[in-house]
């Protein structure tokens, strides 16, 4: 199965990647990631990177594109993957498009996991995350069992840069310009499923794994 996860900063994406990578057994590819791997390597592009990510700006498509399409073309992607946070925007669709018309492959699922602004906010503004091993957290409503300590490795959590609330008032409003043409374009395709997001985490993961065991 590959599957796009689309919704809003904050919106509990990266929470329900994980479930579901988990349960189908396929790689969680975020761009996040990829891109803070990036940054913490030092390099040159990791400054480029960084330079648009702190002010909670898209990267630009060509470098964002070929990072994806490399790590698509792994072998560990051969039975199915899941994107969060890409595509964020129509190129980057038609992008991944011709990416799987070259393997012969293409996405099967869309799904967009619905999230007011309110909650959103109240999620982000909570959010604590690992710097090491990625574990993410919220200080009310999944807490480390130390506080500010990661459960896996014990490592200080951090709230991200990008995080906080003007950046992610800005980044919400990208999202709504940018995410639109892509939602109409995987409706054309009849693979987009529109999750309902307020709830909590095991109500959403049983929404999408429900879609998902019927297939
Ligand atoms: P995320 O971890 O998905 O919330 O992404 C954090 C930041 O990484 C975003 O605010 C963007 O600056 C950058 N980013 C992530 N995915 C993409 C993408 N597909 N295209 C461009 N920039 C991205």
């Amino acid at each position: 199965m590959r599957i796009v996860l689309l919704g809003t900063p904050g919106g509990g994406k990266g929470t329900q990647a994980k479930l579901i990578c988990n349960y189908f057994n396929i790689p969680h590819i975020s761009t996040g990631d990829i891109f803070r791997g990036k940054i913490k390597e030092g390099t040159a592009e990791g400054e480029v990177i960084s330079s648009y990510m702190e002010k909670g700006q898209l990267v630009p498509d060509r470098l964002t594109i070929s990072l994806v399409e490399e790590r698509l073309i792994k072998d560990d992607c051969k039975n199915g993957f899941l994107l969060d946070g890409f595509p964020r925007d129509e190129k980057q669709a038609e992008a991944l498009d011709l990416i799987m018309n070259k393997k012969n492959e293409q996405v099967n699922f869309a799904f967009l996991i619905d999230v007011s602004k309110e909650i959103i906010l109240d999620r982000v503004l909570g959010r604590r995350v690992c710097p090491v091993c990625r574990e993410s957290y919220h200080v009310k409503y999944n807490p480390p069992k130390v506080p500010g300590k990661c459960d896996v490795c014990g490592t200080a959590l951090v709230h991200r840069p990008d995080d906080q609330k003007e950046i992610i008032l800005d980044r919400l409003t990208i999202y709504n310009q940018t995410t639109q043409p892509i939602l109409e374009f995987y409706e054309k395709k009849g693979i987009l499923h529109k999750i309902k997001g307020d709830g909590g985490i095991q109500d959403i993961f049983s929404q999408i794994s429900g879609v998902l065991k019927e297939a």
